[in-house]
């Protein structure tokens, strides 16, 4: 018997087998170009599935002999197969809150598009309520090379309170905003400045660091349960949709206990389609270790299972060591910030737990290693898989201090985007080796990818790959050079399995290997062969999670949810 489903064979297959006990495959996969990502970089033809996990790997004809009766069998016609992506720093959870009720400028080609954009929430929203648009864009993608007006937003959205945030920089907010917000020209707004006309009324334009735009997005009213339980969910399937299966979730700012209900109740539905490893931050500064000594109480270290689990402090242990998002700015830690860093650090050290520290630039990141170098002289860390996240800037000496604790470094394309600051601030010469990614590799500390998704940079992880791969700004300008970029296979692999050393997953996911959980992604093109400008075009035509069907296109959309 064999069944024609929507153009694919799902096969009931002719396996005999000489023994009673012999097992068969839930499901089986071939006519693939697999890129298994074990040891030996094997790419296979096959890969039979039971259970969820991979049960072999293989060529077609080996692979068809574990079909039985009942095995569904998918031809994806030569098509490339990866492991499921991981993005191993991004803040999915906080994207997920708002994504079916903000606005999104990422990818949006122009100015004029993003505009018109606001007018048409403006007609289809209830009057009064908040238009907003988070980060997550530059000015370098629109042919305008600017960012919008006041007065632009007013007469996109007349009498709305409409608030524009460009990476952590900059915000546009309509006058009815300013006044819901309840901002006036006396309000102090910490580390920003509201920019006042010559009568010293304020324009709407506020600049400043990231502590102003949480201080400024707090006063937006947020979105109900309900809105944040389908915006989570409509989130993890555009992931789904991009070859995604896993993420290391490292909070952010405005980021609350509150702010975990939506991921939870996803996960007790059991329809998580993105494995979550999550970690928790205290964004009350001064405050960091009382809340983690809280936190804690409910929430132990690996608490959780494959779908959702916790797994340390991030991406900041205390405010007062955070050195801001890009280079360039002022970080002068007193001596009581560092206390409290090594304080906090020390007191996750004890409880056994990783964690996943922020550091721009490499002076910050030099500071952060004298501390956690201190900790580890009473309780060792070098089992914990501690990490920093970004360092564009580092050196190979401060990568061999991390090397020396077993920590991990987590890179992302933040340089897509802020690539022009990098440039203006520390000079080509610094830019052509940002980040030195392959000295990482080859000091074999453990390097991972990513992008810090969502305000400073796409979530999308194939134009994460594509500037892993050739090192350009948004705009095109080359930064990086060959010499710090990565192969393909390399860049893969920190998108999976390195992603995966991270949460202590490594074993488990992040490689198509007999035993590990089926999750993969078959691609709408081939990412080895393909032109390196073509790489950020690719997508996932069917990603599986633990087996599982979570999203199909094309041939393949009548599998969705049928696995
Ligand atoms: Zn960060």
């Amino acid at each position: 018997m064999t069944t024609r489903f929507a153009g694919i064979l799902f096969a009931a297959c002719c396996a005999s087998f000489g023994y009673a006990h012999a097992q068969t495959a839930d499901t089986i996969i071939t006519n693939g170009k697999i890129l298994t990502l074990d040891a030996k970089s094997s790419v296979v033809q096959a890969v039979a599935i039971r259970e969820g996990r991979v049960m072999a790997v293989g060529t077609n004809d080996a692979i068809r002999k574990l079909a039985g009766p009942n095995t569904k069998a998918i031809d994806v016609g030569g098509r490339t197969v990866t492991p499921g992506l991981i993005d191993s720093h991004i803040h999915a959870l906080r994207a997920g809150l708002t994504y079916s009720v903000e606005l999104s400028w990422i990818g949006v080609p122009s100015l004029a598009k993003g505009l018109e954009l606001i007018r048409e929430a403006a007609r289809s929203s209830k009057p009064g309520t908040w238009i907003k648009v988070g980060g997550g864009w530059t000015e370098m993608q629109f042919p305008e090379k600017r960012g919008p007006s006041v007065d632009e937003l007013v007469a996109a959205a007349p009498g709305r309170p409409v608030y524009v945030q460009r990476l952590y920089n900059t915000a546009w907010i309509t006058p009815a905003g300013l006044k819901a917000m309840n901002i006036t020209p006396q309000t102090e707004i910490p580390t920003g400045k509201a920019e006042k006309d010559a009568s010293g009324n304020l324009t709407g334009v506020i600049t400043g660091g990231n502590r102003a735009f949480n201080f400024l997005t707090d006063k937006i009213p947020g979105p109900t349960l309900q809105d944040q339980v389908e915006g989570t969910r409509s989130y993890f399937r555009e992931l789904n949709r991009l070859g995604m299966t896993g993420v290391n979730d490292v909070t952010g700012g405005g980021m609350y206990p509150q702010h975990y209900r939506s991921v939870q109740t996803l996960w007790q539905k059991g329809e998580m389609t993105v494995r979550v490893a999550f970690h928790f931050q205290s964004n009350r500064r001064g405050k960091e270790l009382d809340d983690f000594k809280d936190y804690a109480k409910f929430t132990p270290m690996n608490f959780g299972d494959d779908m959702l689990r916790f797994r340390g402090i991030g991406e900041a242990l205390t405010q007062g060591m955070y050195d801001g998002s890009t280079v360039g700015l002022i970080f002068n830690p007193t001596d009581k910030d560092k206390e409290e860093f090594c304080a906090a650090a020390k007191w996750a050290a004890e409880q056994g737990m990783t964690v996943h520290q922020h550091a721009a630039t490499n002076r910050a990141a030099n500071m952060i290693l004298d501390c956690f170098e201190q900790v580890n002289k009473t309780v060792p860390i070098t089992a914990l898989r501690w990490q920093i996240t970004h360092i564009e800037d580092a050196t190979a000496d401060t990568l061999k201090r991390m090397k020396a604790l077993n920590m991990g470094w987590s890179v992302q394309d933040r340089l897509l985007y802020a690539g022009q600051i990098f440039l203006k601030v520390l000079g080509p010469e610094a830019a052509k080796v940002a980040p030195p990614i392959n000295t990482g590799l080859k000091l074999g500390l453990h390097v991972a990818a990513g992008t810090d998704s969502d305000q400073v940079a796409p979530y999308n992880p194939f134009v994460s790959l594509r500037w892993l791969l050739d090192g350009k700004a948004i705009d095109g300008t080359p930064l990086r050079g060959a010499e710090e970029s990565p192969s393909r296979e390399a860049a893969l692999r920190m998108y999976s399995l390195n992603a995966a050393w991270f949460s202590f997953d490594d074993d488990k996911r992040g490689s198509l290997e007999v035993g590990k959980y089926a999750d993969l992604a078959v691609l709408s093109e081939d990412y080895m062969s393909v032109p390196v400008e073509k790489v950020g075009e690719l997508f996932s035509v069917l990603t599986l999670v633990g087996g599982k069907a979570v999203y199909g296109a094309g041939p393949f959309a009548a599998i969705e949810g049928k696995l």
